[in-house]
């Protein structure tokens, strides 16, 4: 488990509140990479002025309803696209995508892979898992997501492209790119939706908005692709990640959200309440939340969690 708010990192100090040295490292929620309040930090002065003030130790609510925020300057690095490339090609050997040719003809296959760069993994303790780029409006890659998943497409393990690329130099004893180091200096790794590339391709569609990036896949190739429906599929990442940050670049769009089952409908309530909140916040836009999966589900799938892709599976 990692926690959400950190002490943010790189090289970046700023003057410390207690000896005013310019020492002080400042904690920042990793959700949305913005600052929290000035007095949460750690002044690196640690035998001199010893200044640290943990946000959690300070009784900080975990869910944020307040505003203690300031924006943190950004300049984004991104995956270069030489290594989205490097990823385009083995899908033979991609259980995930075997998975779906079972069950969907080729051509749609070959369509999502291409409209969402889908990839594999080719080599060591990942061969054969998939991988999600996070690709946003302005075509940068912000992250690749590795999914190793089972025959039944539920999920085995979890990596992320940058990750494995720096473990794999480390092994071989070999330099570091400077685009790496900058890019793991980065506190917020998945900072766009997944699917965002397409929004501009369908400026008037609506947008279905899910919690993985599968259920996205699953949902353009069971409901049609936005060239056959009304409807653009995107993934926010997981469920915690649902934020205006985010959700920015959904100004002037109509977007349905469908969470997955919970207990209690946890996941549900809490989506609802950001998406009103989010929605209050941009330009023309509505954010509605599907209770259509709350309503049809039983009390144990609710409880397995089951998402819309599991559902259509049972279904068809
Ligand atoms: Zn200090």
């Amino acid at each position: 488990m990692s926690y959400k708010y950190s002490l943010e990192k790189g090289s970046k100090k700023y003057n410390c509140p207690q000896c005013r040295k310019k020492t002080f490292v400042r904690y920042i929620d990793k959700e949305t990479d913005n600052y929290l309040d000035y007095k949460y930090g750690r002044c690196d002065r640690e035998n001199k002025c010893k200044y640290h003030l943990n946000p959690y130790k300070d009784g900080l609510k975990i869910n944020n309803t307040i505003k203690y925020y300031d924006s943190k300057p950004k300049n984004k690095v991104f995956i270069p696209n030489e290594i989205l490339e490097t990823t385009l090609k083995g899908y033979s050997d991609n259980t995930f995508i075997n998975n779906l040719l079972g069950n969907f003809p080729v051509a749609k296959v070959e369509e999502v892979i291409s409209m969402y760069y889908l990839g594999t993994i080719t080599k060591d303790y990942m061969k054969g898992a998939i991988t999600f780029p996070f690709i946003d409006i302005n075509n940068n890659v912000r992250a690749i997501q590795v999914k190793q998943f089972d025959a039944e497409n539920h999920t085995i393990k979890t990596s992320f492209l940058h990750s494995i690329i720096k473990n794999d130099l480390i092994r071989g004893k070999n330099t570091i790119p400077q685009w790496l180091k900058n890019y793991d200096q980065q506190d917020l790794k998945v900072s766009c939706l997944f699917g965002e590339h397409l929004l501009k391709l369908y400026p008037y569609h609506y947008i279905g908005l899910v919690e993985a990036p599968k259920t996205a896949i699953y949902n353009t190739l069971y409901l049609g692709s936005p060239k056959e429906s009304n409807f653009i599929w995107l993934a926010v990442y997981n469920k915690s990640s649902l934020n205006f940050q985010k959700c920015k670049v959904l100004e002037d769009r109509k977007v349905v959200l469908f969470p997955d089952l919970s207990n209690n409908g946890d996941t549900f309530k809490e989506w609802e309440t950001k998406a009103y909140e989010i929605q209050s916040k941009l330009k023309n836009a509505t954010f509605k939340v599907s209770d259509l999966l709350e309503k049809t589900a039983t009390e144990k799938q609710k409880e397995e969690g089951l998402d819309m892709a599991d559902f259509f599976n049972l279904l068809l």
